[in-house]
């Protein structure tokens, strides 16, 4: 007999191999057996959510019909609790100095030919103002392991350095930490230094194959690792974004072990994640993605990510510039909920944009395109491009969060805010093309907003945003 405990606080014990075994072994037997199916579909148009067992069997399950099924509902999830609204983000390399020996990541200290680079101040101001004149509002900051040159300190700093920058009318209101599992101690720091959501992906949740994909370095560590969102929270980081590295392992296996780790959230903590990321892996310097013998097509990532949003409909989904148009058009109407936009993967290549030239990027981006033309682009889909950041400064997260999302309050949030930062991004950042395309479509959107009171008010402060140079608004 396995052991299986969501509520264990022993990586090995909530993320069990034997019963992700077991879930694939169920969900072969049942993938054709159409009236299990019908019911885990049933139970999921309850918007309550599935568990790693019945997302698996619908992962498995390659009926036609019942695909269109899974398709359709994830559209409507995705509708009813997003509406057209996408929260963009940009992430910001300070530092690529790395202890870990990943074998999927051109920062492994073996590397000797990338250039290593780390910020200091002086230069991450000058990367926050080169963001803040794109019109970003929201970091997700990254850096390499490494005890000497990026300490806890140096990431405190970058923290501290980057809300303290107000260029023009811009500032980035919040600041997403996706750095090394660390000490509870070191979270609480964290936590204090104000930051959103900490992001941690565990990359592969096979632990065997976890231990060859990272032979040497702190990272080794699989429970260490697994464990960390527990330290985080035990910290007083109530938001966390899980995301593994599809291509590195079965994606059937990671899919249950993802779905577990969230269960096992919810079990000890109360709430779920926060967001759930799904990068692929990508070509990079040292680094020849045809070799992880696991890569998952179009159509395959397609249907992960239509699962995703049925099994766990409060969660928001994040995908990256890693990958391109076409097929983050295709998720984004499947379930993704925030999207980067203009990344850079470089170390200081904002400001420096030669910095992609000195080979010290993490991966090659596949959408390339400027804010501006994303943001435009999205529009034209007929999708609302949002700079909010409204819950974290309200305080609204981890469970004070999940409670609204829950009882539906958070749609009298969520459509005004993204109307009122996209019209502050129209007037201080966007292209006249943009700007035609998005003031006709704030003032369409405006009156989609249920309660008159908060249409008043949103109205009134648009108004303000456009005559009076007011910024900052929000519910
Ligand atoms: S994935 Fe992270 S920990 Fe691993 S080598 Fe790259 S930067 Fe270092
Ligand atoms: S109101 Fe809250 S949930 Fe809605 S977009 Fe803003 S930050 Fe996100």
């Amino acid at each position: 007999m396995y052991k299986y405990d969501p509520k264990s606080l022993v990586a090995d014990e909530f993320i069990n191999d034997e019963e992700i075994k077991d879930t694939l072994r169920f969900a072969d037997e049942n993938k054709d057996n159409l009236e299990l199916i019908d019911k885990i579909i049933e139970k999921a148009k309850l918007r309550k959510g599935i568990d790693h067992r019945e997302a698996s069997v619908l992962l498995a399950c390659d009926n036609p019909q019942k695909l269109d099924e899974i398709y359709a509902l994830a559209q409507q999830i995705k509708k009813d609790f997003y509406g057209d609204r996408i929260v963009m983000f940009a992430p910001l390399y300070l530092s690529n100095y790395c202890v870990n020996g990943c074998v999927y990541c051109p920062y492994h200290a073996k590397n000797k030919h990338i250039c290593r680079k780390k910020l200091t101040q002086e230069e991450v101001k000058k990367e926050v103002i080169a963001l803040q004149d794109m019109g970003h509002k929201r970091l997700a900051i990254e850096a390499g392991e490494d005890p000497v040159n990026n300490p806890i300190e140096y990431i405190l700093d970058c923290i501290k350095t980057i809300y303290s920058i107000k260029h023009k009318n811009g500032a980035i209101r919040r600041v997403n930490v996706n750095i090394a599992a660390t000490t509870v101690e070191n979270y609480r720091k964290l936590k204090d230094a104000g930051i959103g959501t900490y992001i941690l992906f565990q990359e592969t949740y096979n632990k065997e194959s976890y231990e060859k994909l990272h032979p040497t370095g702190p990272k080794h560590n699989y429970n260490y690792h697994t464990e960390a969102m527990d330290r985080a929270m035990e910290g007083g980081i109530d938001d966390v974004g899980l995301g593994v590295l599809f291509g590195l392992e079965l994606y059937r296996y990671e899919l249950a072990g993802l779905l577990m780790h969230a269960e096992h959230l919810e079990a000890v903590h109360g709430v779920g994640p926060h967001t759930i990321s799904v990068p692929r892996i990508k070509k990079a310097d040292d680094i020849d993605p045809s070799t992880f013998d696991n890569g998952i097509d179009d159509d395959t990532f397609a249907k992960i990510t239509a699962i995703i949003r049925i099994a766990v409909p409060y969660t928001g989904m994040i995908i990256s510039t890693r990958e391109g148009q076409k097929v983050r058009e295709q998720v984004i109407k499947l379930g993704i909920s925030q999207i980067s936009g203009a990344s850079c993967t470089s170390v200081g290549g904002y400001d420096h944009p030669e910095a992609e030239e000195e080979n010290s990027a993490q991966f090659d981006v596949s959408d390339t395109r400027t804010l501006d033309e994303v943001v435009c682009w999205l529009m034209e889909l007929g999708y609302i491009p949002s700079f909010c950041t409204a819950c974290y400064r309200e305080g609204r997260t981890g469970d004070r969060f999940m409670a609204l999302c829950k009882n539906g309050q958070i749609q009298n949030c969520c459509h005004p805010n993204a109307l009122m930062t996209l019209k502050e991004y129209l007037m201080d950042y966007a292209s006249e093309k943009t700007k035609k395309i998005g003031d006709a479509l704030i003032e369409k959107e405006l009156l989609k907003i249920p309660n008159e009171k908060v249409r008043r008010i949103a109205t009134e402060h648009i108004n303000d945003i456009e005559n009076n140079n007011k910024r900052d608004f929000r519910f």
